[in-house]
């Protein structure tokens, strides 16, 4: 009986979903989580920019609710079909994860241990082929409430 428990406790994730500060919906650690542990796949539909880009056409103000997840500039991952927890991770200018490629799946892993309820963030780092205008970062205004917070979530052009 007291074995299953362990297992079963062990198997359980250590993050949940919960409101947050920083918008909307956020994911939170519920345990401790050392440095370095892959959390979860950043699921959903796989599908062309072409095929995103018409999907959320008319969705203009909107365009950041999206779940949308960049791969290589030519795909997308819409976590809105078939997505999980992961679409709910905030974007943060000091973050505690960050996202890794690996073909065509990306999965969120932590860069620094985390406290249970710390919210779990990864710096989105968007970056768009028209000019970052101060408008743009506007847009995709970022309130982490970090020291570091550049108040965007567009990454700096390099
Ligand atoms: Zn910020």
């Amino acid at each position: 009986m007291s074995t299953e428990t362990k297992t079963t406790k062990r198997a359980r994730r250590p993050f949940a979903v919960r409101n947050s500060k920083i918008h909307g919906r956020g994911v939170f650690a519920t345990d401790k989580i050392p440095k370095g542990t892959r959390l979860i796949e950043y699921t959903g539909e796989i599908i062309t920019w072409k095929i995103a880009d018409r999907r959320y056409a008319d969705d203009g103000e909107r365009g950041f609710h999206t779940f949308l997840f960049d791969i290589d500039g030519k795909k997308v991952i819409d976590a809105a079909v078939g997505g999980n927890a992961s679409r709910w991770i905030n974007h943060g200018c000091a973050p505690n994860c960050q996202a890794i490629g690996e073909g065509d799946k990306i999965f969120i892993e932590s860069i620094r241990a985390i406290k249970p309820g710390d919210e779990l963030v990864y710096d989105y780092g968007f970056v768009f082929q028209e000019r970052h205008t101060p408008e743009l970062k506007a847009r995709y205004r970022c309130l982490c409430g970090a020291k570091a917070c550049r108040g965007t979530m567009v990454a700096k052009k390099k």
